[in-house]
């Protein structure tokens, strides 16, 4: 039999996720999560999907070559182990490509040092896939390693979105300008809205909502991304679970003049400490929606400053795009909240977008219209799939074409 396994790695700075798939159909055969790593109480839950009973562990896991020995073994009580010969490939999420990586690319000598030097404009993010990579080289030296990068969807942006009207050699000495975030789900969640709508992703453009507790929106026209809402790093844009997206920069040198603030401490307060959380003391959109049907004040208007900017971005992205044949809401807020959904697009009937209360209500797993069938503009709950869109770029780079089949 020929290798048809991928296993995809989404390394943390203390956490690894990982899936591993069957690429004949896309199918998982095992899910799984180690977090914690470094601390004594670390834990490990492995789900296989052949019989979907999980198995949990808590105990010391010092390093991310232990946990991904922990999890081969947890593998190879499955008959999955990473030593099978059908294991194709493995798939790793890295955050940061700059604008060198375009493209899913095969991970070798260059491609690690790049990452590397990357560093600067991810130090959160770009050393922890690193480690995750080259734990899984030590692995299984032999296998072809594929980095998918969360940038390389934005790549295509024109320079008019990505740069920032700042003193252009000092934005080059840095590479400051805006690269763009959850382009993965960005990629998959447009072309599968596309498909929605039985339309060639070249024939058609979106506006993605990408709402989780990070969140970002993009403009993708025909396929190919035109803007998006996340920058440099992923704090511009939206308002978020804790971060505070768009604001006037002169914020920050007020809290440091006035307000007494180090970098630091700046830095954690408006990624940490800010949106939802900063506005109301929830980040989760359940317990936000329960409070406000209490009545809650504190939340009713933390929602209505995340429904605000969700909007302005709906009508700046249409006008980037001139011709919108779609909205689709994705991840964890955007595929459960239907009042979210029903609030970004109230008011927007003039621009052809509307939601239908009776489809938004209708709870599913899979990608659905909920615009009513007379609107212009076609408003779509579209789930993402990152891991299986990795898995997808990993399994068709490393067999030499770009099509599952
Ligand atoms: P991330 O990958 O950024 O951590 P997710 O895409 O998993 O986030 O989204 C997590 C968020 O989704 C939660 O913080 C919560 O606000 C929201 N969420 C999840 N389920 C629901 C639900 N049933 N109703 C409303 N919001 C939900």
């Amino acid at each position: 039999m020929s290798s048809s396994r991928v296993l995809v790695l989404n390394s943390g700075s203390s956490s690894v996720k990982y899936q591993l798939l069957d690429m004949r159909d896309g199918s998982r055969l095992a899910v799984g999560l180690v977090e914690r790593i470094g601390e004594e109480t670390s834990r490990l839950k492995h789900t296989p999907l052949t019989t979907g009973e999980s198995r949990e562990w808590t105990g010391p896991i010092s390093d991310h070559e232990a946990a991904l020995k922990a999890v081969s073994e947890e593998l190879t009580r499955d008959g999955l182990g990473l030593d099978s010969p059908e294991l194709a490939a493995i798939g790793h999420r890295v955050v940061h490509g700059g604008l060198h990586f375009t493209e899913p690319t095969v991970i070798d000598d260059a491609v690690l040092a790049e990452i590397e030097r990357l560093i600067p404009v991810a130090p959160l993010h770009n050393p922890a896939n690193l480690t995750g990579i080259r734990t899984a080289q030590a692995l299984r030296p032999d296998l072809p390693q594929v980095a998918v990068f969360d940038t390389a969807f934005h790549t295509t942006m024109p320079e008019s979105a990505a740069r920032y009207a700042i003193d252009v050699k000092t934005a080059d000495e840095h590479r400051i300008r805006r690269y763009g975030f959850h382009g993965t789900s960005h990629a998959y969640v447009s072309r599968a809205t596309a498909e929605l709508l039985g339309k060639d992703p070249a024939d058609v453009n979106v506006i993605v909502l990408h709402l989780g507790n990070g969140a970002s929106a993009s403009a993708v026209e025909g396929g190919r991304c035109v803007d998006t809402s996340m920058g440099l790093t992923p704090l511009e844009g939206l308002v978020m679970g804790t971060r505070s997206g768009d604001m006037d920069p002169a914020v920050i040198f007020h809290l440091m003049r006035v307000g007494g603030m180090s970098t630091d401490e700046i830095d954690t307060l408006l990624n940490k400490k800010s949106g939802l959380i900063g506005l109301c003391g929830d980040n989760d959109m359940r317990e936000i929606r329960r409070r406000i049907d209490e009545g809650d004040e504190q939340a009713k208007l933390a929602f209505d400053i995340y429904i605000h900017r969700l909007k302005k971005y709906i009508g700046a992205y249409y006008a980037v795009l001139g011709r919108v044949d779609a909205v689709a809401f994705t991840a964890g807020v955007g595929e459960n909240a239907s009042p979210v959904r029903e609030a970004a697009v109230a008011g927007l009937e003039a621009l052809g977008l509307a939601v239908d209360s009776e489809l938004n209500a209708v709870r599913s797993d899979g990608p659905r219209l909920i615009s009513p069938e007379s609107a212009r503009v076609a408003v779509a709950v579209v789930p993402t799939d990152e891991e299986l869109e990795i898995a997808t770029q990993t399994y068709a780079l490393v067999n030499g074409s770009r099509n599952l089949t």
